[in-house]
């Protein structure tokens, strides 16, 4: 996959990504991230790619000239890959979007700074992308925190496992606990079934704690996760016991 970051900080995206799964990725080519320097396609001897705002205030605005001279180059040399501005005002980006766009050819990512963008470069984007309901200062750590979650779903990043199939919202619900060694840890001993070798024991205790971890901390989940006839009676009992404590 081919993800293009237009920005004013190139130089930020080199050493995320150097190192660990993503790098080793990066050295597989199973995918590529080119940070594209923006003011390459900004015109004049200061090549400026902000100005201030019409109607007055602090701060200044991304220019609209610079930034769709970019989108437009870029998209022709990844084709099909959709343009993505980022933005505390876009779609909450979440594991479905990450999960969705790994199967795209590309995304091209578009950072903001200072006050964001002239509004009109808002038509150039299919979607507009926040990270979380703060402010950051630019939309770099933004477009890293994406490249960094639709990487790790593409085939052969994480080594040919299936453990992103089971991580956190994979399947709409949170991840069971883990343990490793040692058994026990300041008097407190890893649960007797992990170490059973009862691989159904385990399955069904894994299914159960994912249950009451995402009933435990993001209820909210719940009513769009997929869960068959005996999910529902677990979260039947674990809501009776939750009451009674
Ligand atoms: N004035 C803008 C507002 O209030 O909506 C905020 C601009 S912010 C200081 C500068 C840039 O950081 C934005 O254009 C965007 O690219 C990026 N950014 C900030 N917060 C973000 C978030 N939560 N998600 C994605 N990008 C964000």
């Amino acid at each position: 996959m081919k993800f293009d970051v237009i920005t004013l900080f190139p130089q930020m995206f080199a050493s995320p990504f150097a190192e660990s799964i993503i790098g080793r990725a990066l050295h597989k080519g199973l995918l590529s991230i080119n940070a594209r320097y923006l003011r390459d396609w900004a015109q004049g001897r200061h090549q400026v790619t902000d100005d201030a705002p019409y109607g007055g205030g602090n701060g200044m605005v991304m220019k609209p000239e610079p930034l769709c001279r970019a989108i437009d180059d870029v998209r022709g040399e990844n084709p099909g890959a959709p343009v993505a501005l980022l933005t505390p005002q876009g779609r909450r980006f979440d594991q479905g979007e990450a999960r969705r766009l790994s199967g795209e050819p590309g995304l091209i990512l578009v950072c903001g700074r200072y006050e964001g963008f002239d509004e009109r470069v808002r038509g150039r984007a299919d979607v507009e992308y926040s990270i979380g309901d703060f402010v950051l200062t630019g939309g770099e750590l933004a477009a890293m925190v994406i490249i960094d979650a639709v990487a790790r779903l593409l085939p052969g990043v994480l080594g040919g496992d299936d453990s992103a199939a089971r991580d956190s919202f994979s399947d709409g619900l949170l991840e069971h606990p883990h343990y490793t060694r040692p058994v026990e840890f300041e008097g407190r001993r890893v649960p007797e079934v992990l170490l059973s070798g009862d691989h159904a024991r385990i399955a069904a205790w894994r299914r159960e704690q994912q249950l009451l971890r995402t009933l435990q901390r993001r209820p909210e989940l719940l009513e769009h996760a997929a869960l068959d006839a005996d999910d529902r009676a677990i979260l039947a009992r674990l809501r009776r016991a939750e009451t009674l404590t």
